[in-house]
């Protein structure tokens, strides 16, 4: 295999997220149906080099883009310039019951990898992981195969979020109204399938020890 994108696979995020839907559910109901999975990332070393990918025109193994364009305007690229990559690994999802599993994304780092960049790229698989099915569904497919831009996945509401900073679970009036389970945008249905009157199928990263509730709407 060719190095050449990290991040999210979409094609392997959305059939994570259809098989998930059969593992234990977090909150269930009509309008919502979240399941809690784990994620773990891991990493092997390599053989730092560059390797031409002639379908791209790229040469890949690098942390930088090197096409023609690059070599034109650097033509004495310096060490600093050139970061390959020393370490391949894999965002692994599972779910909290143990059921389903998959490889869902890539990551490659260099030697001078920091700390704040290894923490953006969890924020930012966290993000892409917890969009719903339909929004994913919606969002245009890259030529990469990597989810590159944050799906329209929102379910946030001001009047909720004063509640969770009140540190009430329950969900405004109005949102009550529409059946929402939680305050918490993460256990919501998102707008658009609250739009749309279909159920938001979605998945939600679980960070440790929680205050366990009984499951909501499950039978
Ligand atoms: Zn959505
Ligand atoms: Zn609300
Ligand atoms: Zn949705």
């Amino acid at each position: 295999m060719v190095v050449s994108a990290k991040g999210v696979i979409h094609h392997l995020l959305m059939n994570f997220t259809k098989t998930a839907q059969e593992s234990t559910p977090l909150v269930t109901s009509d309008l919502v149906h979240v399941v809690p999975v784990c994620m773990s990332r891991d990493a092997m070393a390599i053989k730092p080099g560059g390797l031409i990918d002639y379908n791209k025109k790229e040469i890949v193994g690098l942390e930088q883009k090197i096409d023609v364009t690059y070599v034109k305007e650097h033509p004495n690229p310096g060490p600093d310039e050139l970061k390959f990559f020393t370490e391949a690994g894999a965002v692994i999802l599972t779910t909290l019951d143990n059921e389903t599993t998959l490889l869902v994304g890539s990551d490659y780092l260099t030697k001078s990898t920091s700390g704040d960049a290894v923490f953006r790229f969890i924020k930012d698989c966290v993000v892409k992981i917890q969009c719903c099915l339909a929004c994913l569904d919606r969002t245009p497919k890259s030529e990469s195969g990597i989810l590159e831009s944050i799906p329209d996945c929102k379910s946030s509401c001001l009047e909720c979020s004063k509640n969770i900073l009140d540190g009430i679970w329950n969900p405004c009036m109005e949102c009550a109204g529409n059946g929402q389970p939680s305050a918490y945008p993460s256990l919501k249905a998102c707008h658009h399938c609250l739009e749309n009157g279909i159920q938001c199928v979605k998945i939600v990263c679980w960070c440790g020890p929680v205050i366990v509730r009984p499951i909501i709407g499950r039978p």
